[in-house]
């Protein structure tokens, strides 16, 4: 079975500074894969290389068995275009921290953008799939509703129906429910649960050790640029065996 993701000896520095240091790793297709590690540790900079939105210095990254920025004819690698890696990234699910909604469009507008733009869909049709999208997220009474008028929570459930609204085959959370008020964590969590559910392949960086050890398939503890441990996360949380891993999660549990 072709991996949806796969790093290997996976390098990315900015400048002088190494920030990735050889990442391997594989996610399967319909996994939930949790990624955790202290604050610069490059967790954001590796799900940015495999949305293409930066450029590894070594190593290769293959998505669903393609290379990441490269077309390999041969033994050759020819970088892509910029419409190239455009095409790559509408499969590519990605939600953030910020959930960055447009603020003069409704939720469901918000929804319907990206199909309508960029693949060219009928309004008719990318509204209809937004609609059941919003449903799906529990939010089908505010389809209406301006971000504004929407609480944090309800507003990062938008953000992954947008992302779903272009069919993608991966899905990336950067600290999904980070920035928001602890009573509105669980909603958010509740719909990524559901994903797994349905067989989204998604990888998670989330400091939400119970989502991890419930919904996770697999969990990686990154630090200083290189994944320390990995392995089941019950496991890992329970029974971490660098001290490295102790360290982080005796201050996150
Ligand atoms: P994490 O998501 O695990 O907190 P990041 O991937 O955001 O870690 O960052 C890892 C390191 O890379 C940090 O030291 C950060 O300052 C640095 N870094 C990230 N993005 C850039 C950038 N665009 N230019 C320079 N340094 C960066
Ligand atoms: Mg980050």
């Amino acid at each position: 079975m072709t991996a949806m993701v796969k790093a290997e000896g996976v390098h990315k520095s900015y400048g002088h500074i190494e920030v990735l240091k050889g990442i391997d790793l594989e996610v399967a297709p319909r996994e939930v894969f949790c990624l955790i590690g202290p604050s610069g540790s490059g967790k954001s900079t590796f799900l940015r290389c495999i949305n293409h939105l930066e450029k590894i210095n070594a190593g290769r990254l293959w998505v669903d068995g393609e290379l990441v920025g490269y077309r390999q004819k041969g033994d050759k690698l020819y970088e892509l275009k910029d419409s190239e890696v455009a095409l790559k990234r509408r499969d590519i699910g990605m939600v953030f921290q910020r959930f960055n909604l447009f603020p003069h469009m409704t939720a469901v507008e918000n929804v319907m953008e990206a199909p309508v733009q960029v693949k060219g869909e009928a309004k008719a049709v990318a509204r209809e799939r937004a609609l059941k999208l919003l449903d799906r997220v529990g939010l089908g009474d505010k389809a209406g509703n301006y971000p504004s008028q929407l609480s944090g929570g309800q507003q990062q459930r938008v953000a992954i129906a947008r992302a779903l609204a272009m069919e993608p085959k991966l899905m990336l959370f950067d600290e999904p429910t980070s920035a928001l008020d602890p009573e509105l964590v669980g909603d958010v969590l509740d719909v990524m649960r559901g994903l797994a559910e349905d067989g989204m392949t998604m990888v998670v960086v989330t400091h939400e050790m119970g989502f991890a050890r419930e919904v996770g398939d697999n969990l990686v503890f990154m630090d200083g640029g290189v994944v320390v441990e990995s392995g089941n996360p019950r496991d890992v949380l329970t029974n971490p065996q660098h001290d490295r891993t102790k360290a982080f999660l005796s201050k996150v549990l």
